[in-house]
């Protein structure tokens, strides 16, 4: 299970590159948008690679 939370998100968008199937930004503000909340075994890698790579740590995976 992914949680993102939009209050620490700083729209850096390396979520959204790194796994687009997964997430997406907000066109307003580019904040973090979950397109699933349970990523598929195959998305689990990227989705963690995504979790690593977000600068502001809004991501966590459980
Ligand atoms: S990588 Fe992190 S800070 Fe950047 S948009 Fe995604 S959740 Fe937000």
């Amino acid at each position: 299970m992914i949680k993102a939370d939009t209050n620490v998100c700083i729209g850096a968008g390396m979520c959204a590159l790194t796994a687009p199937e997964v997430f997406d930004q907000s066109e307003d503000d580019g904040t973090v948008i979950l397109l699933t909340d349970s990523p598929t075994a195959e998305q689990l890698a990227i989705v963690e690679e995504a979790v690593n790579l977000c600068p502001s740590g809004a991501l966590s995976l459980g």
